[in-house]
């Protein structure tokens, strides 16, 4: 078992892109741990309500910087031990609305960070993407696939900029300046994603809460493999944790569909009458995705995803229920979902 028991009492960790989906989810793994945090985040894509529980907990601190600019002074200062990197943008028209922005936010944001890292002699978590194997031709994907990515589409500012900063840190790595992890974070979802995150997941399940129109981009045979976001905070947890500094690791759950039988779950879980209709499918979208997860159960201890995708919809469904204040709509789906 390579995996050391989390020691994460009194120290002081920096989540970069705090407020977003995963990184809000790992704030309150962390302070549950007992674990003081500063989360720095731009709020690009991030939103204040992903923390806003947290106001009153003195163990948390808060931030508003761009990890692209020169880092700001109180984060400069202060003497972490770990640094988790989640500051980018993670949807694809969120990541292509700025593509200058969002390879820079990789490059020099991930550098500037892992900077922070060398002269505070903190362990430093990149949270890179199943995008670094682009349309893979091998499948599932593991860790040793080199991928086959575009670098002039519109995806390549994400996942170039994702492929270039894990080189600069294992280059960091080679070079005895920073001890790191780096997570190949596969489809992800749960509470606390956007309503207007653009993925397939928030899409459909706010789509069929509201009776409008479900959009499937192409004829709807792609595959994905979604995991719910406990299980992945739990394998970032035990990265983070873990002697795993040769490489990175996937983290996903390896159960594969089509993004046809994705919108049918949800529309049957919700009881939605919305109609089906189909968009164009955008350029390099991946035919096929799903990750090899044998190295992050070797080498950390056994880690893998619990959480049934149907039970993980029903409680993304619930959330997003109350946020968009559909009275009645919470019940009536769990009732159906309970049939
Ligand atoms: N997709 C879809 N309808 C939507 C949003 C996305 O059919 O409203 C498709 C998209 O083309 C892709 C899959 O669902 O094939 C997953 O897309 P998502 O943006 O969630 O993640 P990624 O492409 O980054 O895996």
């Amino acid at each position: 078992m390579e995996v050391s028991p989390v020691r994460n009492r009194n120290e002081l960790v920096l989540v970069a892109g705090g407020a977003g989906f995963i990184g809000s989810h790992i704030i309150d793994v962390l302070l549950g741990e007992g674990a003081r945090v500063v989360c720095l985040d731009s709020y690009l894509t991030g939103r204040p309500q992903n923390l806003r529980h947290l106001e009153r907990d003195s163990r948390f601190d808060f931030v508003e910087g761009d990890i692209v600019d020169a880092l700001p002074g109180e984060i400069a200062r202060a003497h972490f031990t770990r640094i988790f990197n989640f500051a980018c943008a993670a949807s694809p028209p969120h990541y292509q609305a700025d593509p200058e922005h969002t390879m820079l936010t990789n490059v020099v944001g991930t550098r500037n960070l892992l900077r922070l890292a060398e002269e505070k002699r903190a362990r430093f978590l990149l949270s890179s993407t199943s995008e670094v194997y682009g349309d893979p031709e091998q499948h599932p994907q593991r860790e040793a696939y080199r991928g086959w990515v575009s670098c002039t589409g519109p995806r390549a500012c994400y996942d170039e900029g994702k492929r270039a900063a894990e080189t600069l840190t294992f280059d960091y790595q080679r070079a005895g300046r920073a001890d790191v992890r780096v997570a190949r974070i596969f489809n992800t979802y749960g509470p606390r994603m956007r309503p207007d995150d653009g993925r397939v997941v928030s899409n459909v399940i706010c789509q069929a809460l509201a009776g409008d129109d479900v959009t499937v981009y192409g004829d709807g045979s792609q595959t994905r493999s979604f995991c719910y976001v406990s299980d992945l905070v739990e394998g970032l947890v035990r990265l983070m944790a873990s002697d795993v500094k040769d490489g990175p690791v996937n983290l996903g759950n390896p159960v594969e569909l089509t993004v046809s039988d994705l919108v049918e779950r949800v529309l049957r879980l919700t009881g939605s009458r919305s109609r089906i209709v189909h968009r164009p499918l955008p350029v390099d979208d991946p035919r096929r995705r799903r990750p090899d997860i044998s190295r992050a159960g070797e080498r950390l201890g056994g880690w893998e995803p619990k959480v049934p995708l149907q039970q993980g919809l029903e409680a993304t469904a619930a959330w997003f229920a109350d946020e968009q204040g559909h009275s009645g709509r919470r019940e009536q789906f769990v009732e159906i979902a309970a049939e």
